[in-house]
């Protein structure tokens, strides 16, 4: 009996003409993830992804988990495949479902037919194999409106598949579908949130730390490159840009005034990061901004920062309450890395008094002090590249 995994596509389905390169992608986002694990046959009919092991070494369990950080999987099973043949059918669910048979106090059969050739239908079909599984487990009893177990029959061209209850994918769209942007990633809770969220898109990212070593440690870099790395089941490999940030943080400090530090330094922040989008030909940069959640985050503060972009900045956390960015860090896995307690070059020269609602000329004015073509061309000379993989 070979045991397979049945991933059926999310919003994919909706793509009208351009389904069939969304299902590419995401058949061959599933071959790169399932390399390191073992040798599975990867393949799609009627919007159903079909992941079947080509030998007995492959783990099955290893997979499933694999599978579940996979972006563009709506929901996913494991099941069981047979001869199209109502009673090889029902040898295979007796069998294959046993345990969940057990553990049930009621059961219905849901069957669908892909291939319209097969003798009966599929209400035909459900209560044939429903009445021979009501024999074979008298203890559990059918119960078509509220079933604790519902067994699943697909009659595919293949063959027939029998599986019980799916679990959810990870949802989104797959990776690389929808383009690439640079994603801003602090050490904080919320940009790996935001990196996530928009991976999820389809979107590939490449994240830009900037750093002010000796301001900022060691630590607060390496804490990075860990939340990238815990990052990487779904968002793929990727090469984080450190941008020596020290230089720019020194001069802001002693050129401009202090009520401007912080929104000065995010203008430069997302100058150095509209250069790099143009450098890797990416289409946005994305940020873990919240509307008010700090005095750099009211919409006029934004404002200033944006004003230096001729790109989109996404920030997909913008309206979100601060518990359920943490429910998101927590599942996953990011919150505890995120919360150790190394310091970000934003906490360096923090203003006592910042401006919370600056006038984008007055902040440009402020700045035109300094050297803002050098200092941006010399911080993207220094840049560190760091690799980390899935
Ligand atoms: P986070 O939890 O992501 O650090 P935050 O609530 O602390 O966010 P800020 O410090 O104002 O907010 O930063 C806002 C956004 O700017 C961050 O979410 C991140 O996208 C970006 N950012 C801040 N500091 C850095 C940094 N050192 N390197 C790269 N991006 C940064
Ligand atoms: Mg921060």
């Amino acid at each position: 009996m070979t045991d397979y995994i049945l991933l059926k596509q999310g919003e994919l389905v909706l793509k009208g003409l351009n389904k069939h390169r969304f299902e590419q992608q995401l058949l061959k986002n599933i071959r790169y993830r399932l390399k390191p694990i073992g040798q599975c046959k990867v393949y799609a009919r009627q919007s159903i992804v079909y992941v079947e092991p080509m030998d007995d070494e492959t783990d099955m369990d290893e997979v499933f988990d694999a599978l579940q950080t996979v972006f563009g999987i709506k929901t996913m099973t494991r099941a069981a495949a047979c001869e199209k043949d109502k009673d090889a059918i029902v040898a295979l669910a007796r069998e294959y479902l046993a345990e969940e048979f057990h553990r049930a106090a009621s059961f219905k059969v849901e069957s669908k037919r892909g291939d319209k050739n097969f003798p009966l239908s599929s209400i035909q079909l459900s209560q044939y194999v429903g009445g021979e599984l009501a024999d074979a487990f008298p203890e559990c009893r059918v119960d078509v409106h509220n079933p604790e177990l519902t067994v699943h029959v697909e009659i595919r061209e293949d063959a027939a598949f029998v599986h019980g209850p799916s679990v959810l994918g990870a949802g989104g769209m797959p990776l690389s579908s929808n383009g690439t942007a640079i994603s801003m990633l602090s050490g904080g809770i919320d940009s790996p949130v935001s990196t996530y969220m928009i991976a999820k898109r389809g979107v590939r990212l490449i994240p830009v730390h900037f750093f002010s070593y000796p301001y900022t440690s060691e630590l607060a870099k390496q804490k990075v490159v860990e939340l990238a790395q815990i990052l990487t089941p779904y968002c793929g490999s990727m090469s984080i840009l450190v941008v020596p940030f020290t230089h720019i943080q020194e001069e802001i400090q002693m050129k401009c005034p202090e009520k401007y530090f912080t929104l000065i330094m995010r203008r430069f922040m997302m100058r150095i990061s509209v250069a790099l989008e143009k450098k890797y030909d990416c289409k946005a940069v994305v940020t873990g901004e919240n509307l008010g959640q700090v005095a750099s985050q009211t919409m006029e503060a934004m404002a200033c920062s944006q004003a230096v972009s001729d790109l989109p900045v996404i920030q997909p956390l913008i309206g979100m309450d601060k518990s359920d960015i943490i429910d998101i860090a927590r599942k996953i896995g990011t919150f505890e890395t995120s919360i150790l307690p190394y310091e970000d070059c934003c906490t360096v020269f923090t203003p006592r008094h910042p401006e919370t609602h600056p006038i984008v000329e007055k902040v440009a004015e402020a700045e035109s002090v300094m050297d803002i073509d050098g200092l941006v061309a010399e911080a993207l000379a220094g840049i560190e590249r760091i690799r980390v993989q899935v």
